[in-house]
């Protein structure tokens, strides 16, 4: 199996990151990337720099992401830089009162997204734009998340060319990017860029979450879908990120109704919830009619993850990679969070070789 990470991923080290009222580390950083490919590496895998092409790789996230929300990913940071007293990264500090309960769909894209807003500012279009103090952007954030989804890009034609399966290395994250909005740590949506690719091949795809937060960007860019299914495995949102969505009475809108599934967690929960979870999205996608997979796998449901409020422990992971590899689809795995290296460590490596072992 191929895996896929581009260097440029590096160049996004933020310094600052909100939480309980104070800006601390971040808690994602460079060095998840640096253990996720010695894990991988450990068994035997060869990570590879994608190749690239800009104008087709545009195209590629351009069909989830409008061209405004790129162009100001892109510029972002030199404009912030001509603020007075401008602080080493972008951060928001104001936010639009955005109506989450407008229908889905709305848009010309009819995948959530918004209209280009009206504010011309930097400061109002990074309210806009930018969700939560997770995702300070820095010199080399805009090429990092490019290069993030460039790699999944990369696994995605690598499944489209044949191969059974492939694994993107993406850091910066993507389940919690929507089609217009970063947040979560996550800048692009990788694994919905990845479905929308395998979508010119395959007519249905399904994509299984099992990080411990819902995907709840992913989860949005395809509400009103009926051609990729969303499931997701995560802890209860009522009082945990991403707060607002990841519900398990949200099953999709219109022409996607029942196409989403979410099955959220209780703190506290174990091995046995969470592998009967995964088990339940595995069954639910084959009876969509999934004829690709993307998954978005992170480790942070593992107990010793500075993030988890769940007791998974290192067993789950070769019985949740036994589970999906066994269901033979052709597939792209796309690294999503996962914050403890010891538990990455772990993880990573016992998922990615039983999924392959199910698959031999
Ligand atoms: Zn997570």
């Amino acid at each position: 199996m191929k895996v896929f990470f581009a260097r440029a991923q590096m160049q996004h080290r933020p310094t600052q990151y909100g939480v309980h009222g104070r800006l601390v580390q971040p808690l994602e950083n460079p060095n998840r990337a640096a253990t996720l490919i010695e894990s991988l590496e450990s068994l035997g895998l060869t990570v590879g720099e994608p190749a690239r092409d800009l104008e087709a790789d545009r195209a590629a996230i351009e069909r989830v992401h409008p061209a405004h929300y790129l162009r100001f990913l892109d510029t972002a940071f030199a404009r912030f830089q001509e603020l007075p007293h401008a602080g080493p990264e972008v951060l928001p500090n104001v936010h639009p009162y955005f109506a989450a309960a407008r229908p889905y769909g709305a848009s010309p894209l009819a995948n959530g997204a918004r209209p280009e807003p009206r504010t011309t500012g930097i400061l109002g279009q990074t309210g806009w734009y930018v969700g939560d103090l997770s995702c300070a952007m820095t010199e080399g954030t805009a090429e990092a998340a490019f290069a993030s989804a460039v790699s999944a890009i990369a696994a995605a034609r690598a499944v489209l060319s044949g191969d059974g399966a492939a694994f993107a290395l993406c850091r910066p994250p993507g389940h919690h990017a929507y089609a217009d909005r970063a947040s979560g740590f996550c800048f692009l949506n990788n694994a919905a860029i990845a479905a929308e690719l395998l979508r010119e091949q395959y007519g249905k795809v399904a994509i299984v979450d099992f990080d411990t937060h819902h995907g709840d960007g992913t989860q949005t860019i395809f509400y009103a879908r009926d051609d990729v299914f969303f499931g997701s495995v995560h802890t209860d949102p009522s009082a945990y990120y991403p707060h607002f969505l990841g519900h398990a009475d949200e099953t999709g809108h219109g022409a996607g109704e029942g196409c989403n599934l979410n099955l959220p967690l209780a703190f506290g929960s174990g091995d046995g919830e969470y592998l009967a979870a995964v088990e339940t999205l595995a069954e639910r996608a084959l009876g969509f009619g999934a004829e690709a997979l993307v998954i978005s796998a992170g480790w942070d449901a593992h107990h010793a993850d500075p993030l988890s409020k769940l007791a998974v422990t290192g067993d789950a992971y070769p019985l949740v990679g036994e589970m999906l590899g066994r269901l033979g689809l052709p597939s792209v795995i796309v690294q999503e969070g996962g914050y403890s290296l010891a538990a990455v460590s772990e993880a990573a490596p016992a998922f990615t070789g039983a999924f392959m072992g199910a698959r031999a």
